[in-house]
């Protein structure tokens, strides 16, 4: 048994420690903030879309990319600016826009989200766990013919896999989802998935900590901000705060999304990982609101149904390292649900509407870095970008070859040769170099 301290207690921090306490170590979870689940996870778009791992470059953005430069697309908002690690991180996002890495991308992501779907089974089987979670399927709605048109491809590469989806005409998703019989738009497709699901992240990390606690002895150490990783001959050896307490472990996954301000290793490497902003609003669910998660890909939000509310997330803001809630865009939001669907959720004007703001730690290819670290006995799980509630539980167990398993997690090897043996040139993990 090992002492493991898990830095972050997001998502895929919490799903970390639940893969250690089951692997049988003595897991303590670190966050800065006041509780778990505080970051970028709270108040996401809280749709499991293990059928939807699609990578963010792809050939269709780069085709679109003019008009969001050009602040045409009101879904995305990019501040240009002189900053070398952006511009190089948006060179390298660019070499992940060929229709060969976007697959390649995206069959690596969906593989990962598999494994969620199936270790949260697990954790279902184990723990009584109420988060709202339900296997409501997902629908992604194309506005245009050519755009369904060439969603053909990922359904074919989906289908290969084994994941069910179904392309399906206005009509045929209407009477499987009523609700679509109120969005405004033309519709002249629709993708559906049955098996992807939707849950409060939230709720979830709540409750996984609590049984982790009372089942495996699980410790918790929060307003606690790791400053600096303790290491002894190039093996790490404890964890020091920022008020220079410390704790002392034989290991440590740092699970800090798009890191710190703090000097290395809490921060990602270079150009590796990139805070992309959005918003969410959580509504009060009204007659005619919809079951099925539905993407709106007109405006790049998503709905998720959670209990008695809809939950409304998007907006994709990129430029600045800092960022902050900015009203238009949560305004733009808000309109932009009221212009999809004429019914289903009540007005956020009307409502003590909850808003959020975060961001997704999103590397160039979307591939989450998971990886040794430079020291002997710290490993790397963050960047989940777009996806990191659909990734988190298989992001841990997909860690590479075995380097990173549980078991093996005081024994990792020398940073450069994991990893490598699995994938070639350009199909690796996203690394800290
Ligand atoms: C608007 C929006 C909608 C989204 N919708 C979806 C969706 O529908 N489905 C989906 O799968 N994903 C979605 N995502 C993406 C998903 O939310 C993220 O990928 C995920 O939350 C990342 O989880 P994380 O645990 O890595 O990061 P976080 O949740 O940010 O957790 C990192 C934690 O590390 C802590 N930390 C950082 N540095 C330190 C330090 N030095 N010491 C101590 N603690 C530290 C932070 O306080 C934080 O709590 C969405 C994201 C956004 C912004």
């Amino acid at each position: 048994m090992a002492r493991v301290a898990v830095i972050g207690a997001g998502v895929v921090g919490v799903a970390s420690a639940y893969m250690l306490c089951k692997a049988g170590h003595q897991v303590t979870l670190v966050d800065r903030n006041a509780g778990p689940c505080a970051g970028a996870s709270v108040r996401n778009g809280a749709q499991l879309s293990y059928a939807y791992g699609d990578a963010l470059a792809s050939p269709s953005l780069l085709k679109h990319l003019p008009g969001i430069l050009l602040g045409r697309d009101p879904a995305y908002r990019v501040r240009l600016h002189a900053d070398p690690e952006f511009l190089i991180w948006g060179l390298r996002f660019l070499a992940n826009t060929s229709s060969a890495r976007y697959l390649s991308n995206t069959r690596y992501l969906l593989q990962m989200a598999a494994g969620t779907r199936s270790l949260l089974q697990e954790v279902l089987d184990e723990f009584q766990m109420d988060f709202d979670y339900t296997v409501s399927g997902k629908m992604i709605l194309f506005p245009t013919a050519a755009s369904f048109a060439a969603a053909q491809s990922g359904y074919a590469l989906k289908t290969s896999m084994g994941i069910r989806q179904q392309m399906l005409s206005r009509d045929e998703a209407t009477a499987i989802e009523p609700a679509l019989a109120h969005y405004r738009d033309e519709i002249a497709g629709v993708v559906y998935s049955p098996d992807d699901a939707a849950g409060r992240p939230s709720e979830f990390c709540a409750q996984l900590i609590g049984h982790l606690t009372a089942s495996y002895g699980l410790r918790t150490r929060y307003q606690c901000e790791a400053e600096r990783l303790l290491t002894r001959k190039g093996r790490v050896h404890g964890v020091m705060f920022r008020n220079y307490e410390t704790l002392d472990c034989d290991a440590v996954v740092i699970a800090t999304g798009y890191g710190t301000k703090l000097s290395a290793p809490f921060s990602p490497a270079f150009s590796s990982v990139w805070p992309v902003q959005g918003y969410s609003v959580t509504l009060p669910a009204t007659e005619g609101a919809m079951q099925t998660s539905i993407t709106d890909l007109k405006r790049k939000m998503v709905f998720a149904r959670l209990g008695d509310q809809v939950r409304i997330a998007g907006m994709a803001d990129i430029g600045r390292r800092r960022f902050a809630f900015e009203q238009d865009r949560f305004a733009a939001l808000k309109e932009g649900a009221q212009a999809a669907f004429a019914r289903g959720f009540a007005s956020a004007e009307e409502q003590d509407a909850q808003s959020w703001s975060d961001a997704r730690p999103c590397t160039p290819s979307s591939r989450p870095i998971i990886a040794p670290g430079k020291s002997r006995g710290v490993f790397l799980n963050y960047g989940h970008g777009t996806l990191g509630w659909t990734l988190c539980l298989g992001s841990y167990r997909e860690t590479a070859g075995g380097h990173a398993r549980p078991r093996n997690l005081t024994d990792t090897p020398a940073p450069g040769r994991a990893l490598a043996t699995r994938h070639s040139k350009g199909e690796e993990n996203e690394r800290q170099d």
